[in-house]
């Protein structure tokens, strides 16, 4: 294990990104470190330099629009239901948010840190001996997958339990890095590879979570996990309807990134729910087995649908 040389707390946002640049491929940003740190203490994350992101003031406030609400990606996820905008508008994110880890955690975590978290699986999320043990998995040095018994692709689990909530209500992020500023949806950033979960650079600090205010919202979460505290995610559903007619299913916990599937008001909910099961690649490298996760999904999905339709 490297142990940190330097641990940095830059103010802004423009001297986090200079940090940044100038330790390039040897360090990384640290928010809440709820999950950060336990990764490096697994040995699942090394680099000689820390950036301790939490001072930065200007990505810890929450402004409304007329159009849009802006979350800064320092708000903890306890913190979300201070704001009444919040509340009134996006009760699935605040259950989202409240369903991830435990009451403690969920003070440090924070949202930005929540859509970034690192993908998992059971024969990464191990220790060091552990993993070492069974010939180390290919997202740690190892030459293939062991969850699927010898593939060359990484299926590790996207595991965000906010994420599909803010993707179904058509979120976007806004990033920053030394070439500037620009907005993108959340789900444009996943890759679902599981070994590089995230096509955004090193460098690149995310500032807020936008979601819209000119439509209205209702959404179903859904989260499947052996105790209702602490675990993470072993299937994790949200499904939204506007009131444009427009449906958006979103899942994690199933596939190395959130699988969305848009429909509309012409959209038979049978159809849906297939194209969802079809486009998740579930693997077995969770508690629950990859034909119970399934069936689950398809009993989420079906039960948020007839709610959301009926
Ligand atoms: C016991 C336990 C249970 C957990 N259960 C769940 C669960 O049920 N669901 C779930 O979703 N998560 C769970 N987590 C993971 C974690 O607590 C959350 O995902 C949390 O929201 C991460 O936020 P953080 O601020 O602590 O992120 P950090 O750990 O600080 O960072 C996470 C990652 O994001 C990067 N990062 C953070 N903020 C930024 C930013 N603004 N810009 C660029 N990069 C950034 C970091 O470099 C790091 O790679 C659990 C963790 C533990 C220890």
């Amino acid at each position: 294990m490297v142990a940190e040389k330097k641990y940095l707390q830059p103010k802004t946002i423009d001297e986090a990104i200079s940090f940044a640049k100038a330790h390039e491929n040897d360090f990384y940003f640290l928010a809440g470190g709820t999950d950060a740190l336990v990764n490096k203490y697994q040995g699942n994350k090394e680099a000689s330099c820390m950036i301790d992101i939490s001072r930065i003031k200007e990505l810890k406030s929450v402004e409304v629009f007329e159009n849009e609400i802006h979350i800064g990606a320092l708000i903890t996820l306890d913190g979300l239901k201070q704001h009444q905008v919040l509340r009134e508008k996006f009760p699935a994110l605040l259950l989202a948010a409240q369903e991830v880890a435990s009451p403690i955690l969920r003070k440090s975590a924070t949202i930005g840190g929540n859509v970034l978290c690192e993908n998992r699986c059971s024969f990464y999320n191990q220790s060091e001996w552990w993993r070492e043990a069974v010939g180390y998995c290919l997202k740690c040095e190892g030459d293939v997958c062991i969850a699927t018994g010898g593939t060359k692709a990484c299926f590790s689990k996207f595991v965000s339990d906010t994420a599909p909530v803010i993707i179904s209500l058509n979120g976007r992020i806004e990033l920053h890095d030394f070439d500037g500023v620009k907005t993108v949806p959340l789900e444009s950033i996943y890759t679902g590879d599981g070994i590089h979960p995230r096509n955004i650079a090193s460098t690149t600090l995310l500032s807020k979570i936008i979601l819209p205010l000119d439509k209205e919202y209702k959404v179903k979460f859904k989260k499947l996990r052996p105790r209702e505290a602490v675990d993470f995610t072993s299937l994790t559903t949200a499904v939204a309807r506007s009131n444009d007619g427009n449906i958006r299913l979103v899942i994690g916990g199933v596939d190395p990134m959130p699988v969305v599937i848009d429909g509309n008001a012409d959209s038979l909910k049978e159809d849906l729910v297939k194209k969802a099961l079809a486009k998740s690649r579930v693997v077995d490298n969770d508690i629950y087995s990859r034909k119970y996760r399934r069936e689950m999904m398809r009993l989420f999905l079906e039960e948020s649908l007839n709610a959301l339709l009926d």
